[in-house]
């Protein structure tokens, strides 16, 4: 098996060199995937992963655009169309100079099996740009969201591909970029997601990659009789997603300990409750300030400068920053401290070293394309919403949003629990994506 598995990588590293986050993405599903499709006739033999691999589309675009002070500024766009079998494309726009052709691909293909998990009908897709919004104006934020937009809006639609946000693209953003679509395709269609409450956004959406985190991690623990009640929780980042997951810990009865952003982390003993939480939200939403700027108002928390906060003792770690935040180091560091659980908020926080720690300490630990499902799939009921023009409450789609968790944390045992009982939500989630999609391509013959 070993072997297959190998050859099957080396095809893939030959054809992408120098794409190091794609080929960490895709090793991960090669290794579950590959052994299951090897012991089912319909799979093998049709090299449906290898047709996986390779986006269907690849659109790169120049996009100008002028500053504050007059100057002409260029940056690089993107669209990665990766998989249309189950769906329209779907999936995230990130602005953040680290953006290259790697890491999309490994977003976009890591979409493909999360779009899947939701059960609902969406392919997989990704975008974005290296533009950095950090220190940019609102007035430079428009119009570099309309000079991308003005190229992108040729390769998009409501039918085909429906973009969102991710890291850097945000509510401020997806209305800039929504607001150039409209004018030049002279139509009102649900064709972003994540929109505003008043223009076809749904409710929930801005809570649900966060909440859903946490009601996927809650699934895990009734596993083992256990709940957030009392719990120690330690969260990086300070965004949208960290913000949510932060909420609903508090609202289940968990004690929030840390947040962070890329200078470093924030590290509260008394705990970061609501009244604390509301003033990060406004602190990073509308002053777009510093996660460090917290101990201004509450200075007996601590700021431990250039570091990520897996050294904190806690029982359940929600990683929800970025890709690789978390290395095997961390994950041993976090086990020896007793972590039970681990819930990936961000897509693919933590590295191939920290799974494999995880796993073989046998805790409960979740990869984001099952744990962070929660926000593709509730841009999945915003584009439900919009196509019925009609408008849910928020009851209706966080009821919806909870079901959709327990579903994929189904689908992950079904596929996932060994003869022991133990679950690898990694072999789970990955087989479970990947067997709708592929049934979906083989029914539709070689495209
Ligand atoms: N960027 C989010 C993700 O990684 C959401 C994508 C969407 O809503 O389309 O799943």
């Amino acid at each position: 098996m070993k072997s297959i598995i190998n050859e099957f990588l080396d095809q893939v590293k030959q054809r992408n060199p120098h794409e190091p986050e794609f080929l960490q993405a895709v090793e991960e599903v090669a290794e579950t995937v590959i052994p299951y499709i090897v012991e089912h006739d319909i799979y093998y033999g049709k090299n449906i992963l290898l047709r996986m691999v390779e986006p269907e589309r690849v659109i790169t675009f120049r996009v100008c655009w002028v500053d504050d002070a007059g100057e002409i500024r260029v940056n690089r766009g993107y669209r990665i169309q990766m998989n249309s079998a189950i769906g329209p494309y779907k999936g995230g726009l990130r602005f953040h100079p680290t953006v290259n052709l790697s890491i999309l691909k490994f977003l976009a293909f890591e979409q493909v099996f999360k779009n899947s998990l939701t059960t609902l009908p969406m392919g997989g897709g990704k975008g974005g740009s290296d533009f950095d919004p950090k220190g940019k104006s609102d007035n430079e934020i428009m119009r570099f969201c309309h000079a991308f937009m003005n190229e992108l809006f040729r390769h998009i639609g409501h039918n085909t591909d429906v973009p969102a946000g991710d890291i850097g693209v945000g509510a401020r953003e997806i209305g800039f970029l929504f607001g150039m679509y409209k004018k030049i395709s002279n139509g009102f269609t649900g064709v972003l997601t994540g929109k505003g409450m008043s223009w076809g956004g749904s409710l929930i959406r801005p809570e649900a990659t966060g909440y859903g985190a946490v009601y996927f991690a809650e699934n895990m623990l009734k596993t083992k009789n256990d709940s957030f009640e009392g719990k120690n929780v330690v969260i990086s980042g300070s965004g949208n997603v960290a913000q949510f997951a932060a909420e609903k810990v508090l609202q289940l009865g968990g004690k929030v300990l840390t947040l962070s952003d890329s200078s470093g982390y924030i590290y509260d003993e008394e705990g970061i409750d609501a009244d604390k939480l509301k003033f990060v939200m406004h602190l990073k939403n509308e002053k777009r300030g510093r996660i460090h700027e917290y101990l201004e108002k509450y200075p007996n928390a601590k700021f431990v400068k250039g570091k990520t906060p897996w050294e904190v003792t806690c029982h359940i770690a929600l990683p929800c920053a970025t890709q690789n935040e978390l290395n095997e180091k961390d994950a041993k560091l976090l086990l020896q401290n007793g972590c039970i659980c681990v819930s990936e908020g961000a897509n693919m926080p933590s590295t191939k070293g920290a799974i494999a720690a995880f796993h073989k300490a046998k805790i409960l630990f979740a990869p984001g394309k099952a744990s962070n499902a929660g926000g593709v799939a509730t841009s999945g009921l915003e584009m439900t919403q919009n196509s019925l023009r009609y408008k849910w409450t928020r009851e209706e789609v966080d009821n919806k949003l909870k079901d959709i968790m327990s579903n994929i944390h189904d689908a992950c045992i079904e596929y996932g629990k060994d003869e022991n009982g133990y679950i690898d939500y990694v072999k789970g989630a990955n087989i479970a994506g990947f067997v709708k999609v592929a049934d979906a391509m083989l029914a539709q013959g070689i495209v």
